[in-house]
């Protein structure tokens, strides 16, 4: 067996073996891993410094899963969107693919708590079926490898997959979600450096939410990929007692930078069943991206997006009080420290997108609070 299979094996999954290693009543935790399946690598368990700090809290199965409200199993409506099984087609030129359902750590606040850790996931011939969706549709210019963790698969399947979507003309972009770097960094081998390699453009974006995440042995397993011609970027999802301070998340992104990941996107938690203990409001996250915004590098910030519910995808969300007011004069501004500027707008510059979409779209800003103050009137009658 690969090491990093032993490594896998040796993880904790039973009720009592939490108890051995972490002091945990097996009694407490044993329904819960019935509905929704634990596992934690030794990598992630050497990280955990406390119960109950910001490792444990994403790994150690807690009650309040199962005393949720009623929220859906699938919130992004995921399920409907797939025209062929595992295969997700949201946006016009790129598609999730879900190559399989297995992680290295089952995190308790995963928005596919409904598939994740479950048997019988992949059936024969549907992976062949969705590359053949992705061979007759030609306006996909972008697959991204999801799951579960596509970094889980044998080297020969991963191999065998990468090889079969670049044998497809239209696809510029092959994507690999993973948290493998941050949990099983033994995974990331010479062997599956050089398959990657002979793929490229490859991209990953790795899950991180935490800077006690990024070990020494993890910025190595970073270092690898990033050695290996793979841009990479973090993945964050905003969590209740874990990472919802701006100085948690300060760390964690530039902790990052050191691994060579650029922050990507910072995801609001969705509404997923068995993960509202996790929420925070939407204004803890326009609070951290204030703070980092011109405080820190500009490479550091990612995007903070709410995929929104129902299948909407990601929206971004900027704190609102950057572009105070914008009308065919200039835009009245405020930069990170609340002083204000004042752009102007070329003359006779105004296009067709201007007055075709500018100004029908603006009255939304034209009726926020921080408009206030600022009434010229300039949209109220778009
Ligand atoms: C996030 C996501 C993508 C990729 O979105 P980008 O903004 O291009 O990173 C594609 N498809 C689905 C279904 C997604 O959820
Ligand atoms: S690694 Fe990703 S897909 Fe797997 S349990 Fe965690 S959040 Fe869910």
């Amino acid at each position: 067996m690969e090491e990093w299979r032993q490594i896998l094996a040796d993880s904790i999954v039973k009720p009592k073996d939490l108890a051995d290693h972490l002091g945990v009543d097996p009694k407490e935790i044993e329904a819960i891993v019935g509905d929704y399946p634990m596992r934690i690598t030794p990598t992630v368990l050497a990280t955990i410094k406390a119960q109950g700090d910001a490792i444990w809290k994403q790994v150690v199965p807690d009650q309040a899963e199962m005393a949720d409200f009623e929220a859906p199993d699938d919130p992004l409506e995921e399920d409907l969107m797939s025209p062929v099984p595992h295969l997700v087609h949201r946006y016009p030129d790129r598609v999730l693919l879900m190559v399989t359902n297995q992680c290295p750590i089952y995190c308790r606040f995963c928005t596919r708590k409904r598939l994740v850790g479950k048997p019988g996931f992949l059936k024969k011939g549907e992976l062949d079926r969705a590359i053949e969706y992705l061979r007759v549709h030609r306006e996909v210019r972008d697959v991204i490898l999801s799951g579960g963790d596509p970094l889980l698969l044998p080297d020969h399947l991963l191999d065998r997959i990468l090889k079969a979507l670049r044998s497809i003309p239209h696809l510029e972009l092959i994507r690999l979600g993973s948290r493998v770097p941050g949990t099983l960094p033994q995974r990331i081998t010479s062997r599956l450096c050089e398959i990657v390699k002979k793929y490229h453009p490859i991209y990953m974006n790795l899950h991180f939410n935490h800077p006690d995440e990024l070990t020494p042995e993890v910025k190595a397993a970073c270092g690898r990929l990033a050695d290996a011609g793979v841009p990479l970027g973090a993945q964050t999802v905003l969590l209740k007692g874990v990472n919802d301070d701006p100085d948690v998340m300060k760390r964690l992104v530039h902790q990052l930078l050191l691994a060579r990941v650029k922050p990507y996107y910072l995801y609001q938690a969705d509404l997923t069943k068995g993960t509202n203990h996790f929420r925070t409001t939407v204004e803890t996250g326009m609070q951290i991206i204030r703070a980092l915004q011109g405080h820190t590098s500009g490479m550091a910030v990612p995007h903070f997006v709410i995929d929104a519910p129902g299948g909407g995808g990601k929206i971004p969300i900027l704190p609102p009080d950057y572009l105070v007011h914008l009308d065919e004069d200039g835009a009245l501004l405020k930069n990170y420290e609340n002083k204000t500027f004042h752009y102007p707008q070329p003359a006779n510059g105004h296009g067709p997108f201007d007055l075709a979409q500018g100004r029908r779209e603006l009255p939304m800003l034209g009726a926020h609070p921080a408009m206030s103050g600022c009434s010229d009137g300039a949209f109220e009658d778009a």
